[in-house]
């Protein structure tokens, strides 16, 4: 059976789409299961092609034309509005140090799991509650990723691509299930299923990794680390390419939001309940299809309408496109119940209400698929420490039409891709080799990830044993029980095993997270260098990473170069100021080698990314008190004891020592009566 021939030269494929008939997912003359093959006596193959029904007759006569243009320029340029608001964001952040919170809809999740109210949460809440109103224009008007998913629309169009939306029934489900993964999983498991687990089965609790106790609730509305928790460059360009062309060619113009957007898993069953919607008048309507053909997110309008008067594709992120190019001006944003009729005239006669969604997918391939994406899901879930979880989850959608193909190849005579003839007549074409060979390239390199995951998964397994304490393992001269060391070495050996392949593992790269843990272990057994040459390799892939730095100058430290450790830092904090942790450290080995000035200008530039921190200008107050500028000194104890109350006395005794010191004899015995009096009041 030929399921997807194409009759249409690539210069008139590419024209536009308006008009053409509803149902047919290509352009007109390419037909979708309605043509035959058969053979002529002299073993010709023939194709009798399928005759096209009319289009019912034109009330008005006139020919078809789009009311108005599409409201694409208008949500343009509300979508580069936004970014100019994150812009504006980034350059506060730059210029103050401290702006507000992230405003990332991943960081509600913060909310949930640790308690922690911020900007994201609030903003989740207001487009919950405006799409319980009008659907979901956010989605449509002011997502980042709807402007990527337009703006590479448009540039695969102006190379004469017009990517066809990928049509299934249990696929779209995805997002839901990546919503309650993100937003309800980690209160389920803390909550319900770690205390059941614990009363039944103790050994399983092992299977669903650390669970923190909920740490209550907090605030978090301005911050000094806006880029913490986002991916970097490295990241997020592929991200970017993969989320916004690939999925649009795979999948078609919403390709991410029908398929693997959690934001869009919520906010799709909260709008199948608004009550603005875009309903029909049923008179009007003449079933042009217009509607349809303009839709980017994929919705059968025409179809919608023909059910039950209005849209209800909870794929609709409300543009607005098909109410403006409606010839007739038929449709209409309203709050209000659709007519009961439908579009009386957009069904043909008899068969109102009839119109059956079309799937590209049958049942059994959905479920084929959906096992294959969960798979390529779990595999690359965080691997190298490289795959947040949306570019994941988009790398693994769009791996669905690309294993949907693959099993098409082995049914049908005839299977394209796109402008790409992988099969024809049941021969494999050029293009369907080389589709083969990059499938099959991809699906080692996804085993390759799955043997990583499966030694990183047996490692933390053995980790989890390693329980000794920090105090131990930085104290080389106390012993380590062997039932730890034996953990620890098991542990390693799989940590070992997951790493890159110029660290003698069977990875592509090494993970930094897994070096730290590497580090750790041979602290455990006491294998300095081991450990060293892990936190290496972890900080030149995580450079950033503050706990990193320090965790690598302590190592060397144990070995006695100090030197070589205050090189280490300092060229970690030259590289990024932001560093705070590595800074405060830098300055205490400035001080402990005599370098007063320069520990001090560290415990500045700490103080200014930690302004709240009462122990940085109390170590500042100290360290200028040696130096002899007492003045400066004590007005850094000032601030200190305005930081921590509960400590002033504390403070405002060792300013009134300052004073004695340096021969001002009267002032410190008003510091010393300060002092008293605070711990009068602490009293
Ligand atoms: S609503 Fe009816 S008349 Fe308007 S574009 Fe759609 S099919 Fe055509
Ligand atoms: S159905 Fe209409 S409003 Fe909804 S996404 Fe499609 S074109 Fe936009």
């Amino acid at each position: 059976m030929d399921s997807n021939i194409d009759f249409m030269p690539p210069r008139l494929r590419s024209r536009p789409r308006a008009g053409r008939r509803e149902g047919a997912s290509r352009p007109m003359g390419r037909i979708a299961g309605s043509s035959s093959v058969r053979r002529s006596r002299r073993g010709e193959r023939r194709v009798s092609l399928t005759v096209l029904k009319e289009p019912p007759p034109r009330r008005s006569g006139r020919p078809l034309q789009p009311r108005r243009r599409p409201l694409g320029r208008w949500r343009a340029l509300a979508l580069i509005a936004v970014h100019i608001l994150i812009l504006l964001h980034v350059v506060h952040w730059l210029t103050a140090e401290r702006t507000m919170a992230p405003v990332v809809l991943s960081n509600a999740m913060k909310t949930l799991e640790l308690g922690q109210i911020n900007p994201a949460f609030v903003l989740f809440c207001i487009l919950i509650l405006t799409t319980l109103l009008f659907g979901r224009f956010f989605c449509g008007w002011a997502c980042h990723m709807a402007a990527l998913q337009d703006l590479c629309l448009w540039i695969l169009r102006k190379f004469g691509l017009r990517p066809a939306p990928f049509r299934a029934r249990l696929l779209p489900w995805i997002p839901v299930f990546l919503a309650l993964y993100m937003f309800a999983w980690p209160t389920f498991r803390r909550e319900a299923l770690a205390p059941l687990l614990e009363r039944v089965w103790p050994a399983g609790l092992a299977w669903i990794g650390p669970v923190q106790p909920f740490p209550g609730w907090s605030a978090l509305w301005t911050t000094t680390e806006m880029w913490s928790g986002l991916p970097n460059a490295l990241v997020a360009i592929p991200f970017l390419l993969v989320c916004g062309f690939a999925t649009v060619y795979f999948l078609g113009a919403r390709g991410f939001c029908n398929y693997g957007c959690p934001y869009g898993g919520i906010f799709k069953p909260v709008s199948k309940l608004a009550p603005g919607r875009i309903i029909v008048d049923p008179d009007k309507c003449d079933a042009c299809g217009m509607c349809t053909a303009n839709c980017t997110s994929g919705v059968r309008v025409l179809d919608d309408l023909r059910v039950g008067g209005a849209v209800t594709d909870s794929r609709c992120v409300r543009t607005l496109d098909c109410v403006m190019v409606c010839p007739q001006n038929a449709l209409k944003f309203r709050f209000k119940k659709p007519s009961s009729q439908g579009a009386r005239n957009a069904a043909p006669q008899g068969q109102a209400g009839a119109a059956k969604p079309k799937r590209d997918v049958t049942l059994s391939e959905e479920l084929i698929l959906l096992v294959f994406f969960l798979l390529t899901l779990f595999i690359l879930r965080g691997l190298y420490d490289i795959f947040p979880l949306l570019f994941a989850v988009g790398i693994a959608i769009c791996a669905l039409p690309i294993g949907w193909k693959l099993l098409r190849l082995t049914e049908d005579d005839n299977v394209r891709l796109h402008r790409f003839q992988l099969r024809r007549a049941g021969r494999l074409r050029p293009a369907g080799f080389a589709f083969i060979a990059l499938s099959a390239l991809g699906a080692g390199l996804l085993a390759q990830g799955g043997l990583v995951r499966f030694h990183t998964w047996r490692a933390s397994m053995y980790d989890d044993r390693v329980t000794v304490s920090r105090d131990l393992v930085f104290d080389l001269s106390a012993g380590v029980p062997e039932e730890q060391r034996r953990a620890a070495a098991g542990a390693l050996a799989h940590y070992r095993r997951a790493s890159g392949w110029r660290s003698g593992g069977i990875g592509l790269t090494d993970t930094p997270s897994n070096d730290v843990r590497i580090a750790w272990l041979s602290m455990t057994l006491r294998d300095l260098p081991g450990a060293e040459s892990a936190m290496e390799r972890a900080l030149s892939r995580a450079p950033e990473t503050d706990a990193v730095v320090v965790g690598l100058a302590e190592i060397i430290l144990l070995q006695g170069r100090h030197e070589v450790a205050i090189e280490r830092l300092r060229e970690a904090v030259e590289a990024n100021p932001r560093l705070h942790e590595s800074q405060e450290m830098l300055a205490a080995l400035y001080f402990r080698s005599g370098r007063l000035d320069e520990g001090i200008g560290r415990l500045l530039t700490a103080q200014k990314l930690r302004p709240q921190d009462a122990s940085i200008p109390h170590r500042l107050a100290i360290a200028l008190s040696q130096r002899g500028r007492t003045d400066e000194a004590l007005v850094h104890l000032e601030r200190a004891a305005e930081l921590e109350p509960d400590a002033a006395a504390l403070r405002y005794a060792i300013g009134a020592q300052m004073l004695d010191a340096a021969g001002r004899a009267s002032e410190a015995r008003v510091w010393r009566l300060r002092s008293l009096q605070a711990s009068g009041d602490r009293r």
